[in-house]
């Protein structure tokens, strides 16, 4: 039996040179006289024509702007970054290993939230992405190579994703085509709050802004349903993001520097979010932030208490790509 698949590949090729053969014959027939450099002249008219309305096309200019806007933002923000990171994609495969076993169930959160299983332990694995999306496309492919889907939450407030001044906000080309391409390998994408800043520093409106990046996101075909509370340096002296929504507000305003700004404007529901990551239904909380796992043994004291963990139990883990696939020693 050894190297028969190999045979049955083979002979499908030749069927299929065979079948392209015999349709150009037929068309050659019909519309073309007999003659190889008729045949020569239609070849390559199909080749240009493809060349041409493939939007893929290395002669199509949109593309061609997109793909080196893509690779200096690439170049940049890995240089600014990627020394940052303090853990390896090794322990990153292990960690999928083990969730990637039957007791577990592992889940982009909108999934998990709703998701009740007493014979499994449900886990919902969130992604905040706070300087480093290029590190998040890296594990979304280590992810999908477990079968295992999460949600990236990307933050609008990030040198990575653009530059607001003058009340706009002028995203940096080619950071559309990473959402994308993170989303199409199954993941869930989210946005990353970080609405108080947006309010305070840069002065404009929380909910026209978050419309905007809705807009953004529909346009390209991300379903967003769910938001997570960015921890920035002006939440940590006034009040966590996730306050900007009625549904979570301990006051109806703000003060901060002598000025008052309105909190618990809108709901959740209102600025278009089915849930809100810290939210959710969870009884156990697992955290990188900071670069530091929330557990004295660090990964292995996670590990072992996801072990430990018995059927029915519900986890957050929220693992922020920036500090993985370290880089040097
Ligand atoms: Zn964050």
């Amino acid at each position: 039996m050894k190297g028969f698949p190999i045979q049955e590949d083979k002979s499908a090729i030749k069927m299929s040179i065979v079948n392209f053969s015999r349709v150009l014959k037929f068309r050659n027939n019909i519309l073309i006289p007999d003659n190889s450099f008729s045949i020569l002249v239609l070849k390559s008219l199909i080749l240009i024509l493809f060349l041409f309305s493939s939007s893929f096309s290395p002669l199509n200019p949109a593309t061609r702007t997109t793909a080196s806007a893509y690779a200096e933002l690439e170049a940049k923000i890995r240089n600014n970054y990627d020394k940052y990171s303090v853990f390896r994609w090794d322990q990153y495969h292990e960690l999928m290993a083990l969730l990637s076993q039957d007791k577990y169930i592992a889940l982009p959160l909108n999934k998990m939230r709703r998701t009740y299983n007493d014979s499994k332990v449900v886990v919902g694995i969130r992604h905040d992405v706070d300087f480093n999306p290029f590190k998040a496309l890296e594990m979304a492919y280590i992810e999908k190579s477990y079968g295992i889907r999460a949600t990236y939450f990307f933050l609008a407030t990030a040198e990575y994703y653009g530059k607001i001044s003058d009340f706009i906000i002028t995203r940096s080309p080619g950071i559309e085509s990473l959402f994308k391409e993170v989303h199409n390998t199954g993941a869930e994408i989210g946005i990353h709050n970080d609405l108080l800043t947006v309010l305070i520093t840069d002065k404009i409106d929380p909910y026209q802004f978050n419309k905007e990046e809705l807009k953004l996101y529909k346009s390209l075909r991300t379903p967003i349903y769910g938001t997570a509370s960015h921890g920035s340096a002006l939440a940590k002296v006034t009040v966590p993001n996730f306050q900007i929504f009625s549904d979570f507000a301990s006051s109806d305003s703000l003060d901060f520097q002598g000025k008052k700004y309105p909190l618990g404007k809108h709901s959740l529901k209102e600025c278009g979010f089915r849930y809100e990551a810290y939210s959710i239904d969870f009884g156990f909380y697992f955290s990188d932030s900071g670069g530091k796992w929330n557990d004295p043994e660090g990964l292995a004291g996670i590990l072992k208490k996801l072990e430990a963990s018995k059927p029915g139990d519900r986890i957050q883990i929220l693992i922020h790509p920036d500090w993985w696939g370290k880089t040097s020693n």
